[in-house]
């Protein structure tokens, strides 16, 4: 059996859950419609045959006997109706003076009943319809479970005598009038719609799988890339830890592998060795730090909550503090808007981290006799924090990666300055988590500018 992938696996589900509400739906939509025009039919079908009643009433109701049995009497009013117990050999054009479309023996039929609801004349061929109950009633009778019937019986009445001009006129109940309408052209409509509705619904259905497997592949598209984002992150960062990893223990090997007799010398490879494992380790020991504050800065969960922050104060400690790797450098480094106080909100650790980052970043990329300036200011509802060096400058393919996760334009001149490659994606998470904003601009040799806006709180 094709075993699939897990991606593929979730693309199908999720086509299949798509295809299966469009369906409901689909189907939902095309009963209902089935439903409203059935419907609309067989009100058309019953206004026909109730109009057809009354008008057949009124023709009848000056014309018959006096009483309500079979007779000749009733015979020569209705012609075309067979009376109970003769022999029925009707014509068949039944009723031509009443309507015309009630002629048609093969779609209407006609009974008559007494008072009582007993059986007195009738088309020829009609059911065996049923008895009527008092007021106007709709039936629908089955003949031989072969074609069905839409039944409306209404009292009959009889006019007692006929009308003179300015007398009035009693009715008398006579008996009923039975009208069947047959049903076999509506049940044909229905059993063709039924059947193309369906057809349309599969067809719809083929189309729809067609769509959802597009449509699963379009809302899958981010969740691939950040799957393939994490799988690349995950490779990067165990290839990052194995490197001093690797030199570590090949240290302690080699030390292990020489021999010697001199106490001097053997002390001097020990302290040696003991300086690369430390300096192995204390690269371990970033990494892993870097790895985790990255972890939580993903995180949904925040470490505290945000509380205002006085930036400029942050901004002249971390001047103070990286000042004498600036002088170490041979940079120069000024702070201007350093007494402009307001409070941005955030997680001062955070932000104390963010700082020193790019902080350390231009005095890392700058080079001797260059300078660094750290600038502060309040813009509107926004505080705005630059970091501006005259370094060696970013070109604009690399400015598009410079927040990815171990990107470095020069990876050797990163890792024997002891960077992780790791430093701006902690950056641009910590503004992120603060809901700010970065940018950078910079041009190769000239320098750059890396530009930083936080809220301000309250
Ligand atoms: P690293 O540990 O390599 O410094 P970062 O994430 O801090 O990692 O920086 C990523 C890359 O961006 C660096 O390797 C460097 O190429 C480039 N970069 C960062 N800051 C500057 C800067 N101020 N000037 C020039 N290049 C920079």
């Amino acid at each position: 059996m094709l075993k699939l992938g897990p991606i593929p696996r979730s693309r199908l589900r999720l086509a299949a859950a798509y295809l299966v509400v469009i369906g409901v739906i689909l189907y939902g939509a095309g009963y209902g419609m089935f439903g409203l025009l059935m419907r609309a039919n067989w009100s058309a079908l019953e206004s026909e045959v109730e109009t057809l009643a009354g008008t057949l009433h009124d023709s009848l109701k000056p014309l018959l006997p006096a009483e309500a049995r079979p007779s000749p009497e009733l015979a020569s009013v209705l012609p075309g109706l067979c009376l109970v117990g003769d022999p029925c050999l009707a014509p068949a054009s039944l009723l031509p003076r009443h309507a015309v479309s009630i002629t048609d023996s093969e779609r209407f039929y006609l009974r008559l009943l007494d008072p009582r609801g007993v059986l007195i004349a009738h088309s020829p061929g009609s059911p065996k319809a049923r008895g009527p109950s008092p007021g106007p009633t709709w039936t629908v009778v089955e003949e031989q479970a072969k074609e069905r019937f839409l039944q409306y019986s209404i009292h009959l009445h009889r006019s007692d005598t006929p009308g003179q001009p300015g007398t009035d006129q009693k009715e008398l109940d006579w008996g009923y009038l039975q009208i069947g309408r047959s049903l076999r052209g509506l049940d044909a409509e229905r059993e063709r719609l039924w059947w193309s509705a369906q057809t349309i619904v599969v067809l719809a259905l083929l189309v729809a799988a067609l769509a959802s497997w597009w449509l699963s592949g379009l809302a899958m598209r981010p969740l691939l890339a950040a799957y393939r984002q994490q799988e690349q992150f995950t490779a990067d960062a165990a290839h990052e830890l194995r490197a001093p990893l690797t030199n570590l223990l090949a240290v302690v090997d080699a030390h292990r592998s020489q021999q010697s007799a001199d106490p001097i010398a053997i002390n001097q490879r020990l302290d040696q060795t003991l300086a690369v494992v430390t300096g192995q380790g204390q690269r371990l020991s970033r990494l892993i730090s870097d790895l985790l504050l990255l972890a939580r800065l993903d995180g949904p969960e925040a470490a505290s909550a945000p509380q205002p922050c006085p930036l400029a104060q942050i901004a002249r400690d971390l001047v103070e503090e990286t000042s004498e790797a600036a002088a170490a450098a041979g940079v120069q480094l000024h702070l201007v808007g350093g007494a402009d106080d307001f409070d941005v909100l955030g997680v001062e650790p955070d932000l104390y981290r963010l700082v020193s980052n790019l902080l350390l970043n231009a005095i890392q990329y700058t080079p001797t006799g260059g300078e660094v300036v750290l600038r502060v200011r309040r813009e509107g509802s926004h505080g705005l924090l630059q970091v501006q060096d005259s370094g060696i400058g970013i070109t604009p393919a690399d400015q598009r990666r410079i927040f990815d996760r171990f990107f470095r334009s020069d990876p050797g001149r990163s890792r024997r300055q002891g960077g992780t490659g790791l430093g701006l994606s902690i950056v641009a998470a910590i503004v992120r988590r603060h809901h700010g904003q970065i940018s950078v601009a910079s041009s190769v040799g000239s320098g750059s500018v890396f530009s930083v806006k936080l809220p301000i709180a309250g």
